[in-house]
């Protein structure tokens, strides 16, 4: 009995000693960040803000916001706490936009680096034969996009929405419509200015450092902070001829997709989504769009069936309409879409690429756009998408749609297999987005856990079907699915991880690697 009395005491003991240390480690943080010398400043009250993001699902709250002024705010940042060495709990997370859908832009008692305080230097565009412009890592597409313009003059692969970070998309992948003919935004990059996990400021691209280049692009913040980014350029068009027809058949839809990323003259975007009921059509987000409702437009009778609507744009030069025209008419001949429900607008060049903001402003009005967001995104092989859409949209979801579903392919051919991003097997591959919104409290199919079910739903059969398929914007939580995510890329991955952030002290919210305790 004294033996085991001992053995309680000691136990005890033993975890008062390390609720101690824990918690001592924990309150001189704030204390030992208060030291470093910074051009701006941590924030240790106010860091709420720092534990949401756009998916509204998790929140974890950090001790410390850093408002970074300078590069070097962020590397004595990084540096202090990788000196701290194993033995501290701190990690960082550098948040952009906080658009991420799972907390991944959050560091759970760690510090948050606002990355969008990160101004100076000036973004700067250099005209001539290639042109370019060199932002930072915190700067909003948007931003970029006013900015370019002012020299005729633009970005070429874009995210649908552009209120989104350049380090935020870059870390992924960033993809749209144009994506099929200049890859995705990581294929636009020259050049990265990087601060890496052990707190060291290294200028990177192909041609320097490129191994850390390529690590940093679709690298999920894992291997540094993109500070600033020298982004690839073109001239700007004038307008945009802005187009929507609707299939009632997968097969043509997906053939006429694939045909038009392959042929030589046909498009600048294009992408497409799935109607599954009306109701998806109407709380379109896309609804900027005028005709806002092309079913209706043309009176179309869909009798309940599912349609995959095509959407296309052709930039336009005004001292070329009528040639543009021409081709436009020529390459919708090619195309076997419903002939009542061909759509067409003209808009300027920003008001196309800025659509998703115009709903984004009436949502808000609605009190609709900061509720729970459980998108799933997908990568699907060309050789699977027929069964994948027999089953996902004839079967899994049938009934609802709690919002837009995107669906295009891609050219494998404009990515760069050396970056640290995942992508299927075959040359070509589709996104499916299945971008819901759920209503707070509700129990019924628009609410959370109906929508997490029927994701769960989605990805069980394309395991147990095995399509090859992978995530985009991944969110896995234990390491086991991480590995079987990078499949033969996951050693590489980890040797990344201990080159360039050793201690795992960087982007913990992707919950893909724990600092070692
Ligand atoms: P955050 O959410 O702040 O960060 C995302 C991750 O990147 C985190 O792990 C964070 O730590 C890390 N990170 C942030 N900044 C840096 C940095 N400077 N250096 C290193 N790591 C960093 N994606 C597409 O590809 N195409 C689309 O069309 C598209 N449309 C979208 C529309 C909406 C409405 C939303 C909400 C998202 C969309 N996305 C799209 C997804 C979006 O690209 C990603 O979620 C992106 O990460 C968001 O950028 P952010 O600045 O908000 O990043």
């Amino acid at each position: 009995q004294n033996s085991m009395l001992f053995i309680r005491s000691f136990m005890i003991f033993f975890l008062t000693c390390i609720t101690v240390k824990i918690n001592l480690c924990f309150s001189s943080i704030p204390h030992s960040l208060n030291t470093l010398t910074l051009d701006g400043h941590f924030n240790f009250d106010e860091v709420h803000h720092a534990a949401r993001d756009f998916g509204n699902i998790c929140q974890f709250l950090p001790l410390a916001v850093l408002h970074p002024n300078s590069v070097s705010d962020i590397a004595t940042t990084i540096k202090h706490i990788w000196e701290m060495g194993p033995d501290s709990k701190l990690t960082v997370a550098a948040r952009g936009h906080a658009h991420s859908l799972q907390g991944q832009a959050q560091a759970h008692r760690g510090v948050v680096i606002n990355m969008e305080s990160l101004q100076g230097p000036k973004m700067q565009v250099y005209a001539g034969n290639s042109p370019y412009m060199d932002v930072s890592g915190g700067e909003l597409w948007i931003n970029i996009l006013h900015e370019s313009l002012k020299y005729g003059l633009a970005p070429k692969s874009w995210t649908d929405y552009l209120h989104l970070t350049v380090g935020g998309t870059l870390s992924n992948a960033g993809i749209s419509g144009q994506a099929f003919r200049h890859g995705p935004q990581i294929s636009n990059v020259h050049q990265l200015e990087v601060v890496t996990g052990k707190g060291e400021i290294i200028n990177c691209s192909v041609k320097q450092n490129s191994d850390l280049f390529h690590s940093v692009l679709g690298g999920l913040g894992q291997f540094g902070i993109i500070t600033r980014a020298r982004i690839s350029l073109e001239p700007a068009p004038d307008m945009v001829k802005w187009i929507r027809v609707l299939y009632s058949d997968f097969a043509s839809f997906a053939r006429d997709q694939e045909y038009l990323i392959s042929a030589e003259k046909t498009f600048d975007y294009i992408e497409g989504f799935v109607i599954v009921n009306r109701t998806g059509l109407l709380n379109n987000w896309r609804s900027s769009f005028n005709p806002q409702d092309p079913v209706q437009a043309s009176c179309f009778k869909s009798d309940g069936r599912t349609l995959y609507c095509l959407e296309l744009a052709k930039y336009i030069n005004t001292d070329e309409k009528d040639l543009v025209n021409q081709e436009v008419e020529n390459s919708l001949s090619q195309l076997n879409f419903i002939p009542s429900t061909l759509f067409l607008s003209e808009v300027s060049y920003v008001q196309f690429l800025d659509r998703v903001h115009v709903s984004e402003v009436k949502l808000r009005s609605k009190g609709l756009w900061e509720v729970p967001h459980p998108w799933l995104n997908l990568l699907v092989p060309r050789s699977k998408i027929h069964d994948f859409a027999g089953k996902v949209f004839g079967n899994i979801l049938t009934e609802t749609s709690n919002g837009p579903i995107l669906i295009y392919p891609l050219n494998k051919s404009k990515w760069d297999n050396r970056t640290s991003v995942v992508l299927p097997e075959e040359d070509i591959f589709y996104l499916v987005a299945f971008l819901s919104s759920a209503v707070p409290s509700s129990t019924g199919t628009d609410g959370l856990e109906h929508i997490l079910t029927q994701n769960k739903r989605i990805l069980g059969y394309c395991e147990t079907a095995r399509l090859g398929v992978k995530q985009y914007l991944p969110h896995h939580t234990k390491q086991e699915e991480w590995k079987s995510h990078f499949g033969p890329q996951w050693e590489a991955f980890v040797q990344r991880k201990s080159t360039y952030d050793p201690l795992a002290i960087l982007a913990p919210g992707q919950r893909i690697f724990q600092k070692a305790i």
